[in-house]
């Protein structure tokens, strides 16, 4: 049923869109949503709903006489507004031979483990790639078929006792608008995990603080001839800002837990200029020196241009989920553990960008990342394996389970 689940998603189109102002984004993702409707009920999950949003929520429930904690899952209806997720046609090549998959002939798109080394690790199992015409969508559609897969597997084996377990699906993940009208209250549950990682083993639980700079420079425009003394050239000021940041802090030159400062857009003349940053750390203080850094240069130019030159807006976005999830750090360590009784090995890593899990840990449920066992996502490349998948199944009734103990 896993597969089938998923193929029957995949097929169904469902890119969210950033231009749009409604939720969901796009109406089409109401065509994916009322089909999982019906295969929750199928499945006999109880309180299926849906809002007008959207949001589809469900409860399994308990099968145990005495109390054990609510838990639950979430995964994302949407697909990324960046590749086309219209008429996927998913291929299985079934026993992989380690070599180059050619996914569209006519095109000429092949798949090679010289540009995708991980490919080798799948060697012999069965893979389920694209046309070569459109992303796949396993992000995050198979983080849905399996999370159904699991409760699934559930309702067939009473003799497996759990307790209360929800499970969520959201619109608009891809456009960060996920979790902006997910209801807390109404799910329940007192941790919830997102099935929305890539390959098999990882578990996520930090991930960046994020802030945006927007920054408008006034300059003074006058014709060159006579502007000795009096022209105020707001783009070579820019420059002058962007050069006080710290060359070795770009997204170009950092990895692992290194932030960074990214010119996201310029644009201006010598009367105005407006620049976009974005800003990223892990750490609490290092992001907010990042940001003392860049609201210091602006002070600096004011001094030397005069007051009101540059006039700068920071927002934060969104933060690092670590700091909620710390203080109950046995959901992670439950993750963990169920992914090495299934005999997965966990690579934990911090996530550099943000996840929907960041955003509800911060609107009270903590709730880490699980891999779907996907991997190239957003875009053509984008590929998963079925026996991935299926250990994605058993971590996530690993972990239920695990809560009984
Ligand atoms: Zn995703």
């Amino acid at each position: 049923m896993l597969v089938e689940r998923f193929l029957k998603y995949v097929k169904i189109d469902t890119q969210s869109s950033e231009e749009s102002t409604t939720c969901p984004s796009t109406e089409k993702q109401f065509d994916l949503a009322n089909v999982i409707i019906e295969d929750l009920k199928e499945i006999g999950m109880s309180d299926i709903s849906m809002d007008e949003n959207g949001y589809i929520m469900a409860t399994l429930p308990s099968n145990i006489d005495r109390e054990v904690p609510t838990i639950g899952f979430i995964a994302h209806m949407d697909t990324a507004p960046d590749y086309s997720g219209k008429d996927v046609k998913p291929r299985i090549v079934e026993n992989y031979d380690g070599g180059e998959i050619v996914l569209n002939e006519g095109q000429n798109v092949v798949m090679s483990p010289v540009d995708f080394p991980e490919m080798k690790n799948y060697k012999g199992q069965d893979l389920i790639v694209t046309d070569g015409m459109t992303l796949l969508g396993a992000d995050n559609k198979a983080g849905i078929a399996e999370i159904l897969e699991a409760v699934d597997y559930l309702v067939k084996h009473p003799e497996v006792k759990h307790g209360e377990v929800k499970v969520g699906f959201t619109p608009d993940e891809e456009i960060g608008r996920g979790a902006n009208l997910f209801d807390v209250e109404k799910f329940g549950a007192k941790c919830a995990y997102t099935i929305d990682g890539g390959e098999i083993g990882e578990l996520e639980y930090e991930n960046f603080n994020a802030a945006t700079v927007n920054v408008k420079i006034n300059g003074r425009n006058i014709h060159p001839g006579t502007a000795k003394n009096k022209m105020i050239n707001s783009t070579l000021i820019g420059m002058e800002l962007n050069e006080m940041l710290p060359v070795d802090q770009r997204p170009e030159h950092t990895e692992k837990y290194e932030g960074f400062f990214l010119l996201i857009s310029m644009s201006g003349s010598v009367e105005n200029t407006s620049m976009v940053y974005i800003v990223r750390d892990h750490d609490k203080d290092k992001f907010a020196d990042k940001k003392q850094l860049i609201a210091d240069a602006a002070e600096y130019l004011n001094k030397k241009f005069g007051a009101g030159t540059v006039d700068l807006e920071i927002t934060d976005s969104y933060f690092n989920m670590r700091e909620k999830i710390e203080p109950v750090m046995e959901i992670v360590e439950i993750a963990k553990k169920s992914m090495e009784e299934v005999g997965v090995t966990p690579i934990i890593k911090p996530i550099r960008g943000g996840t929907d899990g960041a955003r509800l840990s911060y609107m009270g449920l903590p709730c880490p990342n699980i891999f779907t066992g996907g991997h190239n996502f957003h875009g053509k490349f984008e590929y998963i394996p079925v026996q991935s998948m299926k250990k994605s199944v058993e971590v996530i009734v690993k972990v239920i389970e695990n809560y009984t103990k």
